[in-house]
C-alpha cells in the first residue's frame, strides 16, 4: 500500500466520506463481480457466434476475402484521404492452438498463384515477394500478429478471451442512438487491453478495439467492426470486417468463402529455397547498432537505420543538420544518439522533412523536443504543428514545449557554407505527393531523395515519379553524381539516369 493511498484513506475518512458497507471493507469483490460478469458477457458472445464447441474448432480455418488496403497517411497533401490500394484476394489459414497463420495475398484476376505471403508462427516470422523472389524476417512479430489477427478473423477474439479469463473485466454498456453495445476487455499476451463490443440485441461481436500511442496521432485508437453475420456451418461469421486507426479506415475485408476444419500445410511454414533474403522488416524498430558513414568532410549518411531506410546528417559547425525525420519516436533516439556520437557536442540544428508521408514524419516528435527547426513544405506546416500538439499520456513521450519552428522550402533554400553547404529543392508537384522536398550537397553532387527514386540493386525503368523528378533535376541544372534514397540502397547518378532513358525510350 503506497502513502498515497494511506493518506487518502485517513482524509476520506477524516472528512466523514468513509463508507462502512461489507463491500467497501472488501477490495476485492468489485473487480470479482466484474470479471464474473464480462465473462457472461463473453459467454454469450461466444453462444450467440454458435457456441464453445463451434469455435472451437474454428481455430482452424481457412477464409478468402477480397481485401482493400487505404494507404493511411500516403495521401497527396496532409489533409487528402488515405488513397485505396486495388483489391486484393487475400487467402489466410489459420491454426489458433498452434499460434500459426498463413497470409496469401493475390491478384483479382491471376487468382492462381500468391504475389506475396506472410507467414506467423512460433519459430519462424516472414514476408515473401513472389515476384522478386525475396524473403525478409520479420521482426516485429508481435505487432504484425495482432493487427493481422485483430483484421480478419473475429473468433480469435473469443478463444483468446477465454484464454485470458482472469483479466476479463466488464466496462459497461455503451449507446448511441442507433446501437448498444456491451464492452468487456481482456489483456492479451503481450499486454495489449482490448475492448470486445457486443450487440446488446444479439450478443454478437461487433467491434474490437484497443487503445495506443502513435507517432503522429498521438494517443488514438484502432478498431476493427464486424458486420454481415451469416451461418457458416454452426457457427454465425461476420463477412465484413474493417479496422480503422483513429477513426480513419485503414482496411476493408469483404469474406468470399470460409473453410472450417483446415489445418495449415506445413511445407509453407518454412522460408522457400532459392529465394533471395532482404534486409529484415523492423517496422518502427531502429537496427542494432546504427553506424554513420562518412561521405565527405562533415557529411554522413546512416544506412539502414531501419530495415532499408536511409538518414544523412551534415555538420554545419554550430550545429547539426538533419535530413528526414524518420518513422518513429524511437528510431529518432536511436539516430539522435548516434549523431553525437559522430558529431559531439553540437545540438541539432534543423531536420528537413521532404514530405508528410507516416514514414517520413514518425519521429519529427523527438526532433521537435530536441530543438530542432523542422525545415518543410509549405502545405505540411499544419500538419507537423498537429502531431507537436497531439495528446500523448500513452507512450511517455515528452512533447516540445513550446509550438515547433518551421522554416518553409517554396523554391530553393540554401544552410551551411562552403564544402558544407546543403541545398533543399522543392521539386513537387509530384504523382506521389504535391510538395516534396530534396536535398542537394554541391560539393559531392549527392541528392538526398525521398520515395520517387528507391534503388534496390538494379536498372529498371524509371516510374512516373521518378520522370517528373529527372524533369526537374534538367530544369534546376544539377549535377548528380551520386544518390541517397530514404529506400534502398545507394545510387551512383548513372543508375538513375540509365533507368530514367529505359522509360523516356519506352514511352516514345
Ligand atoms: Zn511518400
Amino acid at each position: 500500500m503506497s502513502h498515497n493511498s494511506s493518506l487518502i484513506a485517513a482524509l476520506t475518512l477524516a472528512a466523514g466520506l468513509g463508507s462502512t458497507s461489507a463491500a467497501a471493507q472488501q477490495p476485492g469483490r468489485y473487480s470479482f463481480r466484474l470479471q464474473s460478469k464480462g465473462m457472461e458477457v463473453l459467454e454469450a458472445g461466444v453462444e450467440a457466434m454458435g457456441g464453445r464447441d463451434a469455435i472451437g474448432r474454428a481455430g482452424a480455418a481457412r477464409i478468402r476475402a477480397r481485401l482493400t488496403v487505404h494507404n493511411l497517411g500516403q495521401g497527396l497533401r496532409p489533409d487528402a484521404e488515405a488513397p485505396p490500394n486495388p483489391p486484393l484476394i487475400m487467402a489466410l489459414t489459420y491454426d489458433h492452438a498452434s499460434g500459426t497463420a498463413v497470409y496469401d495475398m493475390y491478384q483479382p484476376d491471376t487468382a492462381t498463384q500468391a504475389v506475396a505471403r506472410i507467414v506467423l508462427s512460433p519459430a519462424d516470422t516472414f514476408f515473401y515477394n513472389r515476384a522478386a523472389n525475396r524473403v525478409q524476417g520479420v521482426t516485429e512479430p508481435d505487432a504484425i500478429q495482432i493487427i493481422l489477427r485483430a483484421m480478419h478473423y473475429p473468433p480469435a477474439f473469443l478463444l483468446d478471451a477465454e484464454a485470458h479469463a482472469a483479466s476479463v473485466r466488464w466496462l459497461g454498456r455503451s449507446s448511441t442512438e442507433e446501437t448498444s453495445h456491451d464492452v468487456i476487455t481482456y489483456v492479451d499476451d503481450i499486454g495489449q487491453q482490448i475492448a470486445l463490443y457486443f450487440d446488446a440485441r444479439n450478443d454478437l461481436l461487433a467491434r474490437a478495439e484497443v487503445i495506443e500511442a502513435h507517432p503522429q496521432f498521438g494517443d488514438h485508437t484502432v478498431g476493427v467492426t464486424f458486420a454481415d453475420y451469416r451461418p457458416v456451418g454452426s457457427l454465425r461469421l461476420p463477412y465484413k470486417v474493417r479496422s480503422l486507426t483513429a477513426g480513419v479506415p485503414y482496411t476493408e475485408a469483404e469474406f468470399l468463402e470460409v473453410d472450417l476444419g483446415v489445418e495449415v500445410p506445413r511445407d509453407l511454414l518454412t522460408r522457400p529455397s532459392g529465394a533471395d533474403s532482404g534486409p529484415p522488416i523492423t517496422g518502427n524498430h531502429p537496427m542494432p547498432n546504427l553506424d554513420a558513414t562518412e561521405l565527405g568532410d562533415g557529411i554522413y549518411a546512416i544506412f539502414n537505420a531501419t530495415g532499408g531506410y536511409n538518414v544523412m546528417f551534415v555538420d554545419l559547425g554550430e550545429s547539426v543538420f538533419v535530413i528526414e525525420p524518420v518513422i518513429s519516436p524511437e528510431v529518432t533516439r536511436a539516430v539522435v544518439n548516434e549523431i553525437r556520437q559522430t558529431v559531439p557536442g553540437k545540438p541539432i540544428g534543423y531536420v528537413a522533412m521532404t514530405h508528410h508521408h507516416f514514414d517520413h514524419s514518425g519521429g519529427l516528435l523527438g526532433f521537435m523536443t530536441e530543438g530542432a527547426t523542422i525545415v518543410a513544405n509549405r502545405g505540411d506546416a499544419d500538419f507537423i504543428r498537429e502531431v507537436a500538439r497531439a495528446p500523448r499520456t500513452l507512450d511517455g513521450e515528452s512533447v516540445p514545449d513550446s509550438p515547433p519552428t518551421i522554416e518553409i522550402v517554396s523554391g530553393k533554400r540554401t544552410y551551411g557554407s562552403g564544402s558544407r553547404t546543403v541545398e533543399l529543392y522543392q521539386v513537387g508537384p509530384s504523382p506521389h505527393v504535391d510538395e516534396l522536398l530534396i536535398a542537394y550537397i554541391p560539393s559531392l553532387e549527392l541528392m538526398y531523395v525521398a520515395d520517387v527514386y528507391n534503388y534496390q540493386g538494379q536498372v529498371a525503368p524509371a516510374g512516373e515519379g521518378t520522370l517528373a523528378l529527372a524533369d526537374k533535376i534538367e530544369e534546376l541544372g544539377l549535377e548528380v553524381s551520386r544518390i541517397i534514397p530514404t529506400h534502398g540502397e545507394a545510387a551512383t547518378g548513372e543508375q538513375f539516369w540509365d533507368s530514367v532513358r529505359l522509360a523516356r525510350e519506352a514511352n516514345r
